[in-house]
């Protein structure tokens, strides 16, 4: 009877978890005591949206769902659609009988670029030259809310990689060979999660249905690979280690930041998915680190080679090096079935798979994701708001790099007769995107999503009375005979991403350096340069009167990129990287012996807003 009636009491008292009074580490706690193994391992599994179904995530008991680069409900889905989709995934999570949500991840990089008609900010490569951590945390609350308007409570962002060498494909993602630098940005997770108490060191603080989980990757030394390979081996040693690529770390982790990735990369030969004394030794042990670890992209079977050798040995030495949970991303029934044969037989023990839950729930309860599973429709306003615009025109004024400004061509007048805008990339969206736009390698053309192209930027700067002329690679003879007061020549690189954008050339296409041969031989020429990293331009140097570094300014680059050059504000970035002369000398970076660079560190010419 006494057994019969505490029964009948505790089933009718909701469980702990289930109160959001509770501390969360209670609720924490309470959760992991009525969980099987396979719920716990299933918290620990992230899987791809292409094999995700809310009866994949029910049986499974799947902890998290990710759509990386180009995988969208369909082309310009709507977000609307969007959140429609992860919510059927999240009905899976609900019918479970504990009822633990999803968490959905999704690489936001730059702006909310995975969905169409979101605002795409500049790559990381252009907000590192404004060394403004005021505007970058506004950006993080921007993308915050886009993301969530979409029904994605989690970015895989941002990436806080120290790139040491622009021959990496990955260089753009990096806001500055500087550490300190680096550390400044880390101010967008604020902007992302919301300001974590004074308090909070290392435990993860995320505040409210407006903002989102953020990832700071890729743990450790990914920018430090030896000739900037991407997943390379970085060599150095531990004072460097620990002196370039983790400061960055330290202060995401003091800003509360909810998970971090580990990097593709090795470091002195060793992989870092499976290296335990710097995943838990340093970051959890000696950082205090209290999120998530995550592994990146079937991450843990390139600890073998080829990769997915010895898959079971992958899981083993993965997880116990400190993964708390797998980005698997297809083969979800491989990895459920190596994990729990190794916990089974004591390869793995329940502590530490307890430890991978503990921190898994503890950002689900932080962020107020079992209150509030289910997104709701009504954010959907803010996905590329005319605020969120404006503000990445701002970033994108502030990013330019002013190089050379020859006979003071810049600022450039409103009212002339007729002007020439030439180039590969002067009207070309998905140029100006880069990589991780709409697509994972970036896409070519102006319909990939909404936005302004240098060229129409150009056309709603000048005077009604000034012709613009575009011509996307004229000859130089037509040029000459063109009677142009100044040419405007936008060129550079062509979007990539990751391993696709290794290159020991730093070459812009050849039509782009023909293009400003003919048109800068012939009228005055300032060019605009839209590239991930400095680029080989010593020889254009002097070919050219004014030359601008323009990076990958995202969508509203046309805006921002006309509204400098015609004097509305002034030049005022200051190169966050420094420029090479010739690739030989590469590595270079401020500090190093023998620095000799086209333009150092730091460099960057100014204008005042003109009155013309
Ligand atoms: C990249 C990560 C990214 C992940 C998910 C990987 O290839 O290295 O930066 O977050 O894919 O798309």
């Amino acid at each position: 009877l006494t057994v019969a009636a505490a029964g009948e009491g505790a089933a009718a008292a909701p469980p702990k978890y289930k109160d959001p009074r509770q501390p969360v580490m209670a609720r924490v706690r309470d959760l992991i005591s009525r969980m099987t193994l396979a719920e716990k391992i299933g918290q620990m599994t992230q899987i791809e949206r292409s094999v995700a179904s809310p009866d994949v995530v029910k049986q499974f008991a799947i902890g998290s769902v990710m759509g990386g680069g180009g995988s969208v409900p369909r082309p310009r889905a709507a977000a609307e659609e969007w959140v429609a989709m992860v919510n059927d995934l999240q009905r899976g999570s609900l019918s479970t009988p504990l009822g633990i949500p999803i968490i959905y991840g999704i690489d936001a990089v730059h702006g909310h670029n995975n969905v169409f008609n979101a605002t795409i900010f500049p790559h990381n490569v252009a907000l590192g030259v404004t060394r403004d951590p005021e505007l970058v945390k506004k950006i993080g609350a921007a993308t915050a809310l886009e993301v969530r308007a979409s029904g994605i409570q989690y970015t895989f962002a941002p990436c806080i990689a120290v790139c040491r060498d622009p021959r990496w494909g990955r260089c753009y993602e990096s806001y500055s060979e500087d550490p300190e630098i680096v550390q400044m940005m880390t101010e967008i997770i604020p902007g992302l999660q919301g300001d974590p108490p004074p308090s909070s060191k290392g435990v993860p603080f995320l505040a409210g249905k407006e903002k989102v989980a953020a990832c700071a990757k890729h743990f450790l030394g990914d920018g430090g690979t030896q000739n900037g390979v991407n997943e390379g081996n970085a060599m150095t040693d531990l004072h460097e280690l620990l002196g370039v690529h983790m400061p960055g770390y330290y202060q995401a982790v003091i800003k509360g930041v909810s998970t971090i990735m580990v990097s593709y990369s090795s470091w002195n030969g060793r992989k870092m998915h499976a290296n335990g004394d710097l995943i838990t030794g340093f970051l959890k042990n000696k950082l205090h680190f209290r999120g998530f670890v995550i592994s990146d992209w079937q991450g843990i079977d390139r600890i073998t080679s080829p990769p997915g050798a010895n898959y079971t040995f992958s899981v083993e030495i993965s997880v116990n090096a400190g993964l708390d949970m797998i980005m698997v991303p297809f083969d979800y029934q491989g990895f459920i079935g190596n994990l729990t044969y190794l916990v089974n037989h004591n390869f793995v023990n329940m502590s530490r798979i307890d430890d991978a839950v503990e921190r898994i729930l503890r950002v689900k309860f932080t962020m107020g994701l079992f209150e509030n599973p289910l997104a709701p429709l009504h954010l959907s306003h803010h996905l590329g708001a005319t605020e969120h615009r404006e503000l990445a025109r701002e970033a994108v004024r502030k990013s330019l790099v002013l190089l050379k400004n020859g006979g003071a061509l810049l600022p450039l007048p409103k009212k002339v007769s007729k002007i020439l805008v030439t180039g590969s990339h002067a009207d070309n969206l998905g140029y100006q995107c880069g990589g991780w736009s709409i697509e994972w390698q970036g896409l070519s053309g102006n319909d990939l999503t909404t936005g302004t192209t240098i060229l129409a930027g150009i056309r709603a700067a000048v005077d009604l009375s000034t012709e613009v002329v575009f011509w996307e690679s004229p000859e130089k003879s037509a040029v000459a005979a063109g009677g142009f007061s100044f040419a405007v020549v936008a060129v550079g690189e062509t979007p990539y991403a990751e391993t696709k954008g290794d290159s020991g050339e730093l070459a812009i296409a050849e039509q782009g350096r023909s293009t400003v041969e003919n048109a800068c031989a012939a009228v005055r020429c300032v060019v605009v340069l839209v590239t991930g990293r400095p680029v080989a331009v010593e020889g254009m140097v002097a070919q050219v009167d004014a030359l601008v570094a323009a990076w990958l300014p995202g969508t509203e680059g046309g805006g921002g990129i006309a509204d400098v050059l015609f004097g509305d504000y002034g030049f005022s970035g200051k190169l966050a990287r420094t420029w090479f002369r010739s690739v030989d000398q590469l590595p270079m970076n401020v500090g190093d012996p023998h620095y000799d660079p086209l333009f150092p560190f730091g460099f960057g010419l100014s204008t005042e807003p003109s009155t013309r």
